[in-house]
């Protein structure tokens, strides 16, 4: 599938200015660390350990899910960042963890509901406050079982019709539903 994901640029200046948490500290021998030009840029260098500690995207994973009406399903968030405002059911993956695994546990913990990934939307990155870089992969889920009832990190898990959404808290879970909106657009509705 041809999207916009791989040509939509990771950071403007601004993002940057928006990624102040940094790491203090040498995760393996507790030393301060520093700041060191190496491989090409600078990063962060522990003496100690004369070693740079390599940082890199953190991965998440959210799922666009549609019900038998083509509604959209969204959690109302109650953590930071973006309280108050609804989006995708998604969240980090744990370790050994695949993304589709990760995709549709945060599925049943946000809304309760047990999903089938049916494809991926796209993957995208996008600045973080607290991780500088997150790496996103979108899944489509148009196969769930269950109630949807808000879960972790949610207040509320509603399906809206897709000409009333309201607004999504995150750029990157409104390009996934713009991917979604264009495999519907681009599909034989005698598909499924
Ligand atoms: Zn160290």
């Amino acid at each position: 599938m041809t999207t916009e994901s791989t040509l939509t640029p990771c950071r403007s200046l601004t993002d940057l200015e928006a990624t102040p948490r940094k790491k203090r500290y040498c995760p393996f021998c507790g030393g301060l660390l520093d700041l060191r030009f190496v491989e090409g840029r600078d990063r962060l260098y522990c003496e100690a350990c004369a070693s740079p500690l390599y940082e890199n995207p953190v991965p998440a994973s959210c799922v666009v899910v549609v019900d038998d009406q083509e509604r959209l399903l969204l959690v109302k968030r109650n953590v930071s960042p973006k309280v108050g405002m609804w989006c995708l059911p998604g969240g980090f993956m744990e370790l050994f963890e695949s993304p589709e695994e990760a995709a549709v546990r945060e599925l049943q913990e946000e809304a309760g509901i047990a999903g089938r990934i049916e494809c991926l939307l796209g993957v995208i990155t996008n600045p973080n406050p607290d991780y500088s870089t997150v790496l996103l992969m979108g899944y489509l889920v148009r196969h769930w079982i269950g109630t949807p009832v808000a879960g972790d990190d949610a207040d509320e898990a509603s399906f809206f019709p897709l000409d009333a959404l309201p607004e999504i808290a995150f750029r990157s879970h409104q390009h996934f539903i713009r991917n979604y909106l264009l495999t519907r657009t681009t599909s034989d509705p005698e598909r499924v």
